[in-house]
């Protein structure tokens, strides 16, 4: 076998993933990648310092198998999110994708539908084929937002077993009001999952929907440490919701799911939330000036509440995306026609876009 490959209809693989690929947002290596929305600010020192030194303590006994119910793991993040939160309102795994698999395998399943309004995130659909479950696609308004009637009437149209809402969503960074999960949230019996990924990098003084939870029992918010945290090679996600939620959750997770050494430098990271979190105004700045310059040459970016900004007036998306890797910026071409999507990096990064992009003539 070694070496010789043989093609995938070869194998007598599940019919339901035949022709179909893998998530994959283009790996290339180069000077400024701002094409998985990471947030390009490295973890400071003294903080990985911190880390290091718990992982170092969990390594002394890695023989033995870890917390199972990452105990402290689930109290450090309900102290993060506050709002009166216990242990157990919360859960993690490696990624919030493994948390948002983990309520597919629990609430979705064969037969079992899962919806959400597109476009959004791409993987969504990938993690429903994954457990048979169908996925229905709900509209947006041509400037991507909802309004909770639209929401509303949608969701209970398509009676779905999972909703997924993205708030802000991506690729469009659009802001989701809390009215609109609230209506979704009425007008269906299936669980509802607001996908927080970007919360961080919305405008402090708006409310999570986190703030929905009390007496919401089919109601769960999933979170992320790989973007406001820095943090997106540890893969740790979490998600905080009622208890019975949770604990359905642990019907289909595998045994000692997450590592001593994950939860460590987790638990780590944890500590300084606050200076892990500096970062996030710096690039909230960054993004903005980035929405500006983009209007000033003549692009028009959509409103976001996240660490990326989508832009439309692109001419041809694929020919400008080749022209910024040639110039060695890496961008996201997610399929919207006549628009591009960038991550906001640091300040030196951001310029470099907008001048390698200045240097571009792809209006439409
Ligand atoms: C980046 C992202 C995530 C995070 O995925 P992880 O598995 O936690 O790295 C989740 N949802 C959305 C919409 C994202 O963009």
């Amino acid at each position: 076998m070694g070496g010789v490959s043989s093609p995938l209809d070869e194998l007598p693989l599940r019919d339901d993933l035949r022709g179909m690929s893998p998530y994959g947002a283009p790996q290339e290596s180069v000077p400024i990648a701002l094409n998985v929305n990471e947030n390009t600010h490295p973890v400071p020192e003294d903080v990985a310092d911190d880390i290091l030194d718990g992982i170092a303590v969990a390594l002394q006994e890695v023989n033995r198998y870890p917390d199972r119910e990452f105990v402290a793991l689930r109290e450090a993040f309900a102290d993060y999110l506050g709002q009166g939160l216990r242990r157990e309102n919360l859960w993690a795994a490696n990624g919030s994708n493994e948390v948002l698999q983990q309520v597919l395998q629990a609430f979705g399943g064969p037969g079992r539908t899962v919806f959400g309004f597109g476009p959004t995130y791409s993987m969504y659909p990938l993690l429903a084929r994954g457990v048979g479950s169908d996925w229905i696609a709900g509209e947006r308004a041509h400037d991507f937002t909802l309004t909770p009637e639209s929401a509303a009437r949608q969701v209970a149209d398509a009676d779905p077993d999972v909703v997924f809402l993205c708030a802000p969503n991506n690729p469009t960074g659009t802001p989701m009001p809390l009215e609109v999960i609230e209506a979704v949230y009425d007008a269906c019996r299936g669980v509802v999952v607001v996908d927080e990924a970007y919360q961080e990098f919305a405008p402090h003084d708006q409310p999570s929907a986190v703030t929905l939870l009390h007496e919401r029992p089919r109601l769960a918010v999933s979170r992320t440490m790989s973007k406001a945290f820095a943090f997106a090679g540890a893969r740790v996600g979490y998600l905080a919701a009622s208890p019975a939620f949770t604990d359905a959750l642990r019907l289909v997770r595998l045994p000692y799911h997450l590592s001593a050494l994950t939860q460590a430098a987790a638990l780590g990271a944890l500590r300084h939330a606050d200076t892990m979190l500096a970062m996030v105004d710096d690039i909230v700045a960054q993004r903005d000036r980035m929405g500006a310059t983009l209007s000033a040459l003549g692009y028009e970016p959509y409103e976001s509440w996240s660490n990326f900004i989508l832009f439309g007036g692109v001419d041809d998306p694929q020919r400008t995306w080749r022209a910024l890797l040639e110039r060695g910026v890496l961008v996201r071409d997610v399929g919207l026609a006549g628009t591009l999507r960038v991550t906001a990096g640091t300040e030196e990064e951001t310029t470099a876009f907008l001048e390698q992009l200045a240097s571009i003539d792809s209006h439409s």
